[in-house]
């Protein structure tokens, strides 16, 4: 059985502290320990930004590429070799900025990896520009006076270009976060995770979604589509996010 210490490398993360993205690297190894991924058989792809540094601290092969471009190596990794257990990262610069177009089209392509993105609502590795989740109005380096552009839409852009497996997750929730890492990962097709994640330095820091987050439950049907894509855009109304597995398709 693998434990976490095989996954850790002997170089430490230079993250800021207390940033999100330790909760999501740490989640990552969770998840692939506990499926018992051989090392040698997984490949963690990444692109540019803060969090695409994540294959650098993880014991696994790895791949960090252009901005917005982790997809298509991704894809083409997979498409390869089919053995392999592929991760794709990316953050919401730059997998829904620079890399939106890869990602519309890998939602309908199904291919079969995962794809987890880093959502922390700004461009941290470049000090605090405003990006494309952005609220409107955000005020930022890139934009003093209030951005004007209004916000993407992931979880409802994804459904919407055809990906089968969607769903939400928040670095600050260690053991939801690794339940649905592991889902993803086993899944056969596109499986797309959007993790809310903190920026204590330009985005939200850990306080703010405090009273923003709440979990589906149960009774939750994630296979009805049309519901699926309401609860993806309700937040844009109640402020308040649903975490797990929006949207499945069985
Ligand atoms: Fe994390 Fe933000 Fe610091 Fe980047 S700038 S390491 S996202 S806290």
């Amino acid at each position: 059985m693998l434990t976490l210490k095989d996954f850790q490398r002997e170089e430490q993360p230079n993250w800021c502290p207390t940033c999100g993205n330790f909760g999501i690297i740490l989640s990552v190894k969770k998840a692939l320990m506990e499926l018992n991924v051989p090392q040698e058989e997984t490949v963690l792809v990444s692109g540019v930004g803060c969090f695409a540094k994540l294959p650098y601290w993880i014991k696994a092969y790895g791949f960090v590429g252009l901005h917005g471009r982790s997809l298509p190596v991704a894809q083409g990794v997979k498409l390869a070799n089919s053995k392999l257990k592929v991760i794709a990262f990316g953050g919401d610069g730059d997998g829904y900025g620079e890399g939106g177009n890869h990602f519309i089209h890998a939602c309908r392509r199904n291919v079969n990896i995962a794809y987890f993105v880093h959502n922390n609502g700004v461009f941290g590795l470049t000090t605090g520009q405003y990006s494309p989740t952005s609220k409107k109005g955000t005020k930022s380096k890139s934009s003093p006076s209030g951005s004007e552009e209004m916000p993407v839409n992931p979880l409802a852009l994804a459904i919407a270009s055809g990906a089968k497996f969607v769903a939400r997750a928040y670095s600050g929730d260690p053991k939801g976060l690794v339940e649905i890492m592991k889902k993803a990962i086993e899944y056969e097709g596109f499986a797309f995770v959007d993790i809310m994640q903190s920026c204590i330095t330009f985005g939200k820091e850990h306080d703010y979604f405090k009273d923003k987050i709440y979990h589906l439950d149960d009774s939750y049907d994630a296979s009805d589509k049309v519901k699926a894509m309401g609860k993806a855009l309700d937040y844009e109304e109640t402020e308040r996010f649903a975490l797990g597995i929006i949207y499945q398709e069985l």
